[in-house]
């Protein structure tokens, strides 16, 4: 840890700062988690070990909840599920995961002692539980927690004070972080990486961090002088200045006083109209078609949950057709819109359309997003990769060379999302050759390629970046 040191940072309280210089993709520090859970409503479907979703998991015979890829994954989780499985089977079920993770937490601090390794620079007592902070309601939920994990807790374990036990807990539910499946897609679980709860927010940051392996990263999104705070993003900078203020406050309790806050950075695009040959709809016409644009935006998000994908191309389409030519191509409710209606055609195969909107939402994520935005480099390989799939090699392989450049900052080379992409530029630009020598050739090879070995990016389309945009788990 000789990168970095704790210091304090004005306004914020204590932070991290950089003991040297940095550029971009520079690996700061990395650290695997002091503890991790698969989520409840997951349990089944995640390895419980590695964390990779699998079609057929192995339950463990014991407890009957913990879920295992095989023997392997099942014996290199057994020193954190050991304690866990007794008392699983003696409580009757499993706990919900904010319990699970605690008393992971608690086994684990009283075998080895409040610093795990050498590389931890705070102990958990240090930490910040911001319990004289939570609302009323939170706090009930919170107290119930904790009188289930009094129940939970086995009596021969050691045992701890009221008061360690909800300051565990208030750790967690602030500090929590959300792990990824191994190529970085799907929140599946929730664990604490302490180094981690050291870097400060800020809305235009200057660091990201990424899951790797079972290691979070801590990575340069640019230059960093020696001395300089490290920050990252804890909420989407996709919002309004004053909407991140507002989540900032109820989830993590503080007032971010960032420069893109305090000065509204970029709120104006994102709620703009959209200006051609100099004339500019009206302030009421802006208006109208956003809030129009929002309450379509829910009926969508509904339809989308209940599966009807053909009733949510009909909302997207009514709702785009009314206000496109209203608003700018960097409306945040309009670049739902498109984002969504990528994703839902290239899932029902119409991957013309798909490739049109995926590429107006990259083109309205580049003027919003900072460079080395990893949201921005997964949307940047979604419109690649539906390029593709509609046949434009030339934007498609543009797309996912720039998506390329992205990851190889905010995920690095060894990532298997950055290593799925390598091969993709590979095969593109192999392809884009192909076509500038033999358009006939090519489109007959892509066909028969198409047919074979799809380049398959079609998951469900539950809104992939939505997972990976929220870096601490909080409750709903
Ligand atoms: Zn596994
Ligand atoms: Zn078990
Ligand atoms: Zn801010």
């Amino acid at each position: 840890m000789e990168n970095v040191a704790i210091f304090d940072s004005p306004g914020k309280g204590r932070g991290l700062k950089a003991t040297k210089e940095f550029w971009a993709g520079d690996v700061i520090f990395s650290e695997p988690s002091l503890a991790a859970v698969v989520f409840d409503s997951l349990a089944e479907r995640i390895c419980h070990s590695c964390f990779r979703r699998q079609d057929k998991l192995q339950r463990c015979g014991q407890c009957k909840f913990a879920h295992y890829c095989d023997r392997t994954c099942q014996r290199a989780g057994w020193a954190e599920h050991k304690q866990e499985c007794g008392a699983i089977k003696a409580y009757g079920k499993a706990p919900n995961e904010n319990i699970r993770l605690v008393a992971r937490i608690m086994w684990r601090l009283d075998k080895e002692g409040s610093v795990v390794s050498d590389m931890q620079l705070i102990t958990l007592e240090e930490l910040e539980d911001h319990i004289a902070d939570m609302q009323e309601d939170e706090l009930k939920e919170f107290k119930v927690d904790i009188h289930n994990f009094l129940d939970y807790w086995p009596r021969n374990s050691k045992q701890h004070t009221i008061d360690v036990i909800s300051h565990l807990f208030g750790v967690v539910n602030c500090n929590g972080f959300t792990v990824s499946d191994q190529r970085g897609l799907q929140a599946v679980g929730v664990g604490l990486f302490p180094n981690l709860c050291l870097v400060n927010h800020d809305c235009w940051p200057n660091c990201t961090v990424i899951l790797n392996h079972g290691k979070i990263e801590l990575r340069s999104l640019g230059k960093i002088a020696e001395g300089e705070e490290l920050t990252v993003a804890y909420v989407d900078f996709l919002n309004l200045s004053e909407e991140r203020q507002r989540l900032l406050k109820t989830q993590y309790f503080f007032d971010c006083t960032c420069e893109h806050c305090k000065n509204h950075i970029k709120d104006d695009l994102k709620l703009g109209g959209k200006e051609e040959n100099g004339v500019k709809p009206s302030e009421e016409q802006v208006k109208e078609a956003t809030d129009y644009c929002f309450q379509m935006l829910e009926k969508m998000d509904k339809a989308r949950l209940n599966g009807e994908y053909h009733e949510v191309v009909k909302i997207c389409r009514e709702c785009i057709e009314k206000t496109e030519p209203v608003l700018a191509d960097t409306h945040i409710y309009l670049l739902r819109m498109w984002s969504t209606l990528s994703e839902v055609q290239a899932y029902l195969q119409y991957f013309n359309d798909a490739a049109d909107y995926a590429r107006k939402m990259v083109e309205g994520y580049v003027k919003l997003y900072h460079p080395n935005n990893a949201a921005l480099g997964m949307a940047a390989m979604r419109a690649g990769v539906t390029h593709w799939q509609a046949g434009e090699i030339e934007v498609g392989h543009g797309m996912i060379c720039k998506a390329y450049a992205i990851l190889m900052v905010t995920h690095g080379p060894t990532h298997p999302i950055t290593k799925d992409l390598e091969a993709m530029r590979m095969q593109t630009e192999m392809e884009l050759r192909m076509f500038k020598q033999n358009e006939y050739v090519y489109h007959s090879m892509r066909e028969a390629a198409l047919k074979n070995r799809p380049m398959t990016m079609m998951h469900e389309p539950k809104s992939v970046e939505e997972g990976i945009k929220n870096l601490f788990h909080r409750r709903k």
